[in-house]
């Protein structure tokens, strides 16, 4: 479902970059139509129209190349946890 480009040393570098409204380099594709125009987020598809809870950027899609999307907390960590580097997520288990 996503590819990474780059891997993150950790989830606060990640977490640097968004703060400083850096771009995720992570692509989505078979997003659903609204979370693929940044409009829900892309892991629990919650709209962001009418009743826009906190979300942070988390990349791009694919096909529309719009910027999209998750919650900020559980699902932006879901929708990250492939761009923190595989060493780091060892040394956590
Ligand atoms: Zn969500």
């Amino acid at each position: 479902m996503s590819e990474p480009t780059r891997y993150y040393a950790d989830m606060d570098a990640l977490l640097a970059d968004a703060e400083a409204g850096e771009h995720i380099r992570l692509t989505w594709s078979g997003l659903a139509p609204l979370p693929a125009d940044g409009l829900a987020c892309v892991v629990c598809g919650q709209s962001y129209i009418h009743d826009g809870g906190p979300h942070r950027p988390v990349g791009r899609d694919a096909v529309t190349g719009s910027q999209v999307f998750a919650c900020t907390g559980t699902c932006f960590d879901s929708a990250t946890a492939d761009l923190i580097a595989p060493t780091t997520r060892g040394e956590r288990a």
